[in-house]
């Protein structure tokens, strides 16, 4: 049973090819700078196995159809493709960025529910036309496969609305769906799920803090297995510090911003995106970077450091006092994964609320799910990495089976 699992960006389309009864990757790769006249697919077959074969193509892809029809033909080719041919897919898993209030799962795609996409892309103005597209796509070269759409935004749909509301006119919520919805829910399910086998529990009575460290970094409170809230609010810009985007701002920023600096909405909207988080503070978005940087001395580096753990500490702080009690706390991502420094000074000074680290474990570098508190600490702490493709499929799976 093999599985393509597609995520469509605006001028990218990632993709894996999954057998499922193993688990393990066929293939891999991405189709880049769609539009461009110098287009790239790099692919690789059996990543990481004594098998890996990777390949580059680089010619204009003016389309994300051209794109796809150049994925294809390098999958099912007659001497080192993974497929005979598109008949051997059984079915197909598309990433969709914001599906609103609309979905609280993932779901099969029918007419009805590309239209729920399409009605929630004021929300998503960027990703889900895109993320519309590769699903277009793949139904035309694949019409006879089943389609699933997984969705960013589902896990956190069970947030109550105590959690979800924006203290701001009620009217907005009515009329516009204005509202807290959280993203990054198919990596969060998947290391809560990850973690309640590690724990030994069924995920429905696991407590869990899951902190989603990467160039966009998100943290979720788990209570009884399911989403009681998360940091990344109506657009994946509100929270944490991450690479580019600032996190929390005292939304009154804007108005100081257009009055003393000229910005209009748009530059301030750019700037807070783009040019902030890590990068706004010290110049650098990528945290190894950072660490270097730091060793030699720079100043603005061990800032833009102590910024974002101090960031992730309060909001760790906060999510064990609305669960009340922690079963686990979880980093994941690339950072989360990674990074040691990161998660001792994230959880620096939380020894009261029981949380130790064992300093050797939290340092071993492995690849490995893996328990790094101390036996002491009341509260478990793990690295567990995540796996967003291999997630989507999971759900497709549960799906298609059902
Ligand atoms: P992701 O979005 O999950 O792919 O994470 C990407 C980010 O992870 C990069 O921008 C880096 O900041 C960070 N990262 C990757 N590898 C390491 C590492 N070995 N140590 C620290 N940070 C890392």
């Amino acid at each position: 049973m093999k599985f393509f699992i597609i995520n469509s960006g605006s001028s990218s389309i990632k993709y894996q090819v999954i057998e499922m009864t193993t688990e393990s990757v066929l293939a891999t790769g991405m189709v880049e700078r769609i539009g461009d006249e110098t287009g790239r697919l790099q692919n690789t077959f059996f990543p990481g196995t004594p098998s890996e074969r990777v390949s580059t193509v680089e010619q204009a892809i003016p389309d994300h159809d051209s794109g796809m029809h150049l994925v294809i033909s390098l999958l099912t080719d007659q001497e080192q493709g993974v497929i005979g041919d598109t008949s051997e897919i059984s079915a197909i898993g598309h990433r969709v960025v914001h599906g609103g209030e609309d979905f609280r799962e993932s779901t099969r795609v029918t007419p009805l529910v590309i239209e729920a996409i399409k009605r929630n892309i004021p929300l998503a103005p960027l990703h889900n036309p895109a993320n519309l597209d590769g699903i277009r796509v793949a139904m035309e070269l694949f019409p006879a496969v089943p389609q699933v759409a997984v969705f960013d935004t589902a896990f956190h749909q069970t947030m109550p609305p105590h959690a979800f509301m924006y203290a701001i006119p009620y009217a907005l919520y009515e009329q516009d769906r204005v509202r807290r919805y959280g993203f990054h829910g198919t990596s969060h399910r998947f290391v809560a799920g990850e973690c309640a086998r590690h724990l030994g529990k069924p995920l429905s009575s696991c407590n869990l803090i899951t902190i989603h460290l990467g160039n966009g970094c998100s943290m979720t409170a788990i209570a009884n297995g399911v989403s009681i809230d998360t940091s990344l609010g109506m657009t994946p810009l509100e929270g944490l510090v991450m690479g580019t985007r600032s996190g929390d701002v005292d939304p009154a920023l804007h108005l100081f911003l257009k009055q003393n600096k000229g910005m209009d909405l748009e530059a301030i909207d750019a700037m807070l995106n783009k040019e902030s988080g890590l990068k706004g503070l010290c110049g650098m978005n990528d945290m190894r970077d950072i660490h270097r940087a730091v060793e030699a001395g720079d100043q603005r580096a061990a800032l833009a450091l102590a910024v974002q753990t101090y960031r992730n500490r309060k909001y760790i702080g906060a999510f064990m006092a609305v669960l009340g009690r922690v079963d686990g706390i979880v980093f994941t991502a690339g950072i989360g994964e990674n990074d040691a420094i990161v998660r001792a000074e994230s959880l620096q000074g939380l020894e009261f609320l029981g949380v130790r680290l064992d300093p050797e474990e939290n340092n071993l570098r492995s690849k490995q799910a893996r328990c790094i508190s101390s036996e002491d600490s009341r509260v478990r702490v793990f690295v567990i990495p995540t796996n967003e493709e291999l997630a989507i499929a999971r759900e497709v799976a549960k799906v298609v089976g059902s």
